[in-house]
């Protein structure tokens, strides 16, 4: 056996807790997943019902890797939430609100005795693309993902910055409409993710409808981002009006982040981002009218590669080697 063989027998079992699905796998040092599941998360009040659940899938996943002749050294999690790295704590997690406050890391570590880490599923996205993605051999990049919400995670010098309370990244609370801007679940409003998130993309489409009286989406009762983004193929004007209005708040969003961080990427991802061609356009003209001309010129503005993916292989990478230290 050689020592490139002895480092792949250790595996992360790497999980991307989410408000409706728990998603975990084993993953490797060379970022190849070796087993995947796929449950609900438990819908309870009760924290401890969500760690029964995780000890179980990690109980399958040490059974697995055993039959392979591997086994997993260490745990990581994301979640879609804000969190506190070291002690490995939630702070809040809006979508598994039982969690807010839970010293995860703590409960995990005791009940599976091996290493437990902690991260928000957009920093994690960030790490995995840049790992295994679109940003593979960039130091200096940023992520926003384009789901429910939208999340944002920034890698700075190959650091990922978490700012003095780990909340830094949050790129969704951007403001990009100061006055009269739609009011955004974080408290504030005209917040980028009210304009650039599959929820705005939804309520941006019935808003229009009175303005588009012969558009396809005025039939539809269940409207989502996906079926506006193929109205919007197929030509549909209001479809096209959404996704050029979503790009042109999306572009200043980056402007700003481009004016502050001159990145070598920007790395689009999340299931909005499908709609790529709908916005392209308007995203980057708004860039070209608000960033600084040099670095607008040189940032490559990219869309993702790694998919759901992104969150657990940036989970698998920190715990292989984290990369703030
Ligand atoms: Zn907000």
């Amino acid at each position: 056996m050689t020592s490139a063989d002895r480092t792949t027998d250790r595996l992360v079992f790497a999980v991307d807790l989410g408000g409706t699905h728990l998603r975990a796998a084993t993953i490797d040092e060379n970022g190849r997943i070796h087993f995947r599941l796929k449950q609900k998360t438990p819908a309870t009040n009760d924290p401890r019902e969500i760690v029964s659940a995780l000890i179980a899938a990690a109980r399958v996943c040490d059974e697995r890797s055993a039959v392979e002749g591997k086994s997993i050294g260490s745990i990581s999690i994301v979640v879609p939430g804000t969190v506190n790295v070291r002690p490995g704590k939630i702070l809040t997690i809006p979508n598994v609100p039982c969690l807010d406050s839970f010293e995860l890391s703590a409960e995990l570590r005791s009940a599976l005795g091996r290493p437990v880490i902690l991260e928000n599923d957009a920093n994690a996205a960030a790490v995995g693309e840049m790992w295994q993605g679109a940003a593979r051999g960039h130091h200096t990049m940023v992520c926003v993902t384009l789901g429910t919400g939208v999340g944002g995670g920034i890698i700075l010098d190959g650091k990922l910055w978490h700012g003095a309370n780990d909340s830094a990244g949050e790129i969704g609370h951007t403001c990009v409409e100061p006055f009269g801007g739609v009011a955004c679940g974080c408290g504030s409003r005209g917040c980028l993710e009210v304009y650039a998130s599959a929820t705005a993309i939804v309520r941006m489409a019935r808003e229009g409808r009175p303005r588009h009286p012969s558009s396809s989406l005025n039939v539809s009762d269940d409207l989502s981002a996906a079926s506006v983004f193929v109205a919007g193929k197929a030509g549909d004007p209001l479809a096209v009006e959404v996704f050029h209005r979503m790009g042109d708040y999306l572009g200043i969003g980056l402007a700003n982040l481009i004016n502050i961080l001159n990145p070598e990427m920007i790395v689009i991802g999340g299931g909005v981002a499908n709609g790529w061609e709908l916005f392209e356009e308007h995203m980057r003209h708004q860039v070209d009218e608000h960033a600084f001309p040099l670095p607008a010129s040189e940032v490559k503005i990219v869309p993702a590669e790694c998919g759901d993916d992104a969150g657990l292989l940036g989970a698998a990478r920190l715990a292989f080697l984290p990369i703030d230290n």
